[in-house]
């Protein structure tokens, strides 16, 4: 799960993790308020959208007074934000973040992730700061410092240090690094975090280090045991069709190709995806109805699917292991049947049952396309594109 930057610099504060101040508005009038309770006469104005580059985009901007905050908020709020990161369609800005101009004398990067391949977090520090990290990692990976978490251990005061020094801070700007990264760690762990970036990481004029932008993602898996951060939820940045597919308990991703894929389980999902595209397609989604691919499952499958108006063709992927391909096949049967489904169908059925379920569907009056293997599948797929 995402959050905006306003409150995961919320839950910073509450770890002790240096942050400037500042107030969420939803209106320039707020706005102006917020600008009011600040300690600086220059306000920062910030577009407040799940998604990084707002700066270039238009969506950062100085403010030096009341009235420039009020003009600038009244810009933003309602505007169309494009940004390398929301793709052209761009996002609506519904609130902005009003925080007080910090004095930066260096912009820093400093980030943490898992590190999947060694089952640790890892911390992980750059002096590019403030530009796209992702282009640092591919160009000039060297400049991207690296300390690996012992889970039983957690961060340790030296692994800080290395990486305060590393980044060419001295004096007392190092104890403020160190304690920052500490902070930051703490909160990670005890909101179980799978990602925290601050991006940049700035040091003052005065020496002071604090997080000038912060990104923080949630472990879905972990959300059950906190009900605080299911509450800062943002359904307006989410995709419709995903938000909708929760409620349905499907695993759907929204991706941008127009073959739509219904399978069962992530792995064959996964498997599906990678053959439409080697045989020259591109998939429309991610969809696993799970374990039991029922009527109901495929049904609401078929809803989610259609409703993407890309979609050009379905393929529907199913292993009968536990679930049985008769069971399936009438599933798909009665679901078509119910709705409109007005683009072709491939259907690949194998495992338990399977001939028992081709025998079904030759029988009904549905118009399909039986493939037999996975490359047979997607080429299928691909093919009746083209018609
Ligand atoms: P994004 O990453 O989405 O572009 P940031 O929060 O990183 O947004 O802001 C972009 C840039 O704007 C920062 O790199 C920094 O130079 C400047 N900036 C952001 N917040 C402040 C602030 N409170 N005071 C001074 N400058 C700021
Ligand atoms: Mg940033």
């Amino acid at each position: 799960m995402k959050i905006h930057e306003y409150q995961a610099k919320q839950i910073l504060r509450e770890f002790n993790v240096p942050v400037p101040e500042g107030y969420v508005a939803f209106t320039p009038e707020e706005a102006v308020e917020a600008a009011k309770k600040l300690p600086t006469s220059i306000a920062v104005v910030k577009a407040q959208i799940h998604a990084g580059g707002r700066g270039k985009g238009g969506g950062v901007k100085l403010a030096k007074s009341l009235d420039e905050v009020r003009q600038l908020a009244e810009q933003m709020i309602g505007m169309k934000l494009v940004t390398h990161q929301t793709g052209p369609e761009g996002k609506i800005v519904k609130k902005v973040l009003i925080e007080q101009g910090v004095d930066i004398d260096r912009e820093l990067y400093l980030g943490v992730v898992l590190d999947r391949a060694k089952s640790e977090l890892v911390m992980m520090a750059s002096t590019e700061g403030g530009v796209e990290i992702e282009k640092v990692a591919a160009e000039t990976p060297e400049k991207i410092l690296k300390e690996w978490i012992d889970p039983a251990l957690g961060l340790q005061a030296y692994q800080a240090r290395k990486l305060a020094f590393g980044l060419g801070l001295s004096g007392k700007q190092v104890n403020n690094a160190v304690k920052f990264m500490m902070a930051l760690y703490n909160a990670f762990m005890a909101k179980d975090a799978s990602l925290a970036e601050i991006n940049p990481l700035v040091v003052t004029k005065q020496g002071d280090v604090l997080a000038l932008d912060a990104k923080i993602n949630f472990d879905d898996s972990a959300l059950y045991r906190h009900p605080e951060l299911l509450e800062l939820r943002d359904l307006d940045e989410e995709e419709p069709l995903e938000v909708e597919a929760s409620k349905y308990h499907l695993n759907y991703i929204k991706l941008d190709g127009n073959v739509g894929c219904m399978v069962n389980g992530a792995g064959l999902a996964m498997a599906t995806m990678d053959i439409i595209k080697l045989a020259g397609g591109e998939p429309a989604n991610f969809l696993d109805v799970g374990g039991s691919a029922n009527v109901e499952t495929v049904r609401n499958g078929f809803k989610i699917i259609l409703k993407d108006p890309n979609v050009k063709a379905i393929l529907i992927n199913i292993f009968g292991g536990i679930v049985r391909c008769d069971r399936v096949a009438q599933g798909v049967i009665e679901a078509v049947q119910s709705i409109d489904v007005n683009v072709p169908l491939v259907i690949r059925l194998a495992g338990t049952n399977a001939e028992e379920a081709a025998e079904m569907l030759e029988k009904s009056d549905l118009e399909f396309t039986v493939a037999t293997s996975l490359a047979d599948a997607a080429q299928k797929a691909v093919e009746v594109l083209k018609n």
